[in-house]
Parts: C-alpha cells; sequence; structure tokens
C-alpha cells in the first residue's frame, strides 16, 4: 500500500536522517529502488516528473503499476508515490490518480500566487490524506525543461508558504538539478539555517542530490533536511553499466539479446546507486 510522506518524514527529522526520493522511469527502475529499500529496511519515496509520468503512459498507470508491485513483491516498508515538480494541473491530476504524495511547485510563481494556489492544494491533500511538497526559491539546473538559476530562497517566504500547512518544503539554497558545474559554490548552510529557524519542526527537502560532496549531504541532514531528492545518479549508473554490457559483446553471446538480460546490469546498477544514498542519508534499518 502507498502510504503518505508524511509520517517518515517526521520520524526522519526527529531522527535527525533523511528519506531518499528516488526518480523512477520504468518497470525495472520502480522494481530496483523497491527490492532495496526493502532490502535495507528503509522508507523510500518514488519520485514521478510530469515527463515521466506521461512517458510511462500517465499517473494512473504509474500509480496501479507501484501498488501492484508492492504487493507481488511483498514490499513492507513504507513507500510513498510522490509527483515532483508538479504543475498545478499536474498535481490534481495525481492527486486523483491515486499518488500518496504530491509536489505542488509554485516556485516561479509571484509568491502571493504560490500561496494561493498551495493553500487550495494543502485543503485537498488534507482531507484525503495526501502529503504535499512546496517550494520557495528555485532550484537551478534542468528537469523537463523548467531551468533555474540555483538561488537562495527568502526565509521568510519559505515561513509564509510552511504556515499554510504543507507537510514538507523544499527551499533553494544553491543546489541545482543534474550536474554541478566545477565552479559551485556549494551549499548555502546560512541559508539553510535561516530557514530552519522561521520554520521550525517543517521537515525540509534537498533537490538536486546528485554530486553533492557527502560531508555537505551530512550536515544538510544535521540541519533539518529530511528528505532528498536523487534522480541523475540512477541514471548514470544505468547508462554506465549497459553501456560496458555492449561493450563487452554480451549482447552476442548466447541469448545475450533477451531484453531481461540486456537490462539487468542497469538494474543492479540503480540497486547499487540506492543503496548508497540510502547508507549516506542514514535511513536503512529506520522504516
Ligand atoms: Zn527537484
Amino acid at each position: 500500500m502507498l502510504v503518505s510522506a508524511k509520517e517518515m518524514l517526521k520520524k526522519a527529522k526527529a531522527g535527525k536522517y533523511a528519506v531518499g526520493q528516488f526518480n523512477i522511469n520504468n518497470l525495472e527502475w520502480t522494481k530496483a529502488i523497491l527490492l532495496t529499500a526493502q532490502e535495507m529496511n528503509s522508507p523510500v519515496i518514488l519520485g514521478v516528473s510530469e515527463g515521466a509520468g506521461k512517458y510511462m503512459c500517465g499517473f494512473r498507470t504509474v500509480a496501479a503499476m507501484s501498488a501492484a508491485m508492492i504487493e507481488d513483491l511483498g514490499i513492507t516498508v513504507p513507500v510513498a508515490l510522490h509527483l515532483d515538480h508538479g504543475s498545478y494541473e499536474g498535481t490534481k491530476a495525481c492527486i486523483d490518480a491515486g499518488f500518496s504524495s504530491v509536489m505542488f511547485d509554485g516556485s516561479h510563481y509571484p509568491i502571493e500566487e504560490n500561496v494561493a494556489m498551495t493553500t487550495e492544494l494543502v485543503g485537498i491533500c488534507g482531507q484525503k490524506g495526501i502529503s504535499l511538497e512546496a517550494e520557495v526559491g528555485s532550484i537551478g539546473g534542468e528537469e523537463d525543461g523548467v531551468v533555474g538559476a540555483g538561488e537562495c530562497a527568502d526565509p521568510d517566504e519559505c515561513k509564509a508558504i510552511a504556515d499554510l500547512g504543507v507537510t514538507m518544503l523544499a527551499a533553494g539554497i544553491g543546489n541545482i538539478h543534474g550536474k554541478y558545474p566545477d565552479n559551485w559554490a556549494g551549499l548555502s548552510f546560512e541559508t539553510l539555517e535561516q530557514v530552519k529557524n522561521k520554520v521550525g519542526d517543517m521537515p525540509l527537502v534537498l533537490h538536486g542530490g546528485t554530486g553533492i560532496p557527502e560531508d555537505m549531504i551530512r550536515k544538510a541532514i544535521s540541519l533539518g533536511v529530511a528528505k532528498i531528492n536523487v534522480n541523475t545518479e540512477c541514471q548514470w549508473a544505468f547508462q554506465a553499466a549497459t553501456r560496458q554490457y555492449i561493450e563487452d559483446g554480451k549482447d552476442l553471446k548466447g541469448k545475450g539479446f533477451d531484453p531481461r538480460k540486456l537490462l539487468a546490469p542497469g538494474f543492479e546498477a540503480i540497486r547499487k546507486a540506492v543503496k548508497d544514498k540510502i547508507l549516506l542519508f542514514g535511513s536503512d534499518r529506520k522504516a
């Protein structure tokens, strides 16, 4: 059964660890993440961008596949199915489709509009027991065509959004999606600390978890980050392992062309990437 992310993040915040959100792209991705979370006895959040949702036929398909997979694989750790960077329409569609968690990314609207739309969604999600993530201060890099410069969130705006009753808050602290440039200035812990002081117990979300040095991740967790999004890292792991399989000519040997064999190295590589992150975030044995 899919659950809201509320309880797992409350526990993570109190226990000073973070729950990983791992974005999914297909059945193999979902299966790899679920099996690894179960093996590590860790709560987990399956992230779905609007683009990935379309790619997988639609949000209803994703919700049905995830819920059925949890049953068929005998997954007992808490699993939330979460819309990543949702538009207003996309957020509503995922609520209707059976997602247990959604992010409404109103960061590109003026704060008044972000507040108005978030307020409406807080009401809907509250009624349905769905967790809601909001964002203040755009996160840099590109995600499904949404490009941000990696600005730092205004702590007062963070408080204004947090006070609406959202479950968790993504605040830009210099983090970006995808690969970090060589001249990246690093996370702004000053901003993170100011935001934390304003929003109190609200679990904070760190986007763009790929490529942030481990000591910065640990420090961010110690300052109130309870959810960390990982996407690119699993893609790189899958790509490298699949490339190796082909370059080694394994697809040409015996039944190496069988998709179940062809996709197996990438699948295992995702499992390893997820396991490493769960250990880094400290959510193992916390289910
Ligand atoms: Zn993000």
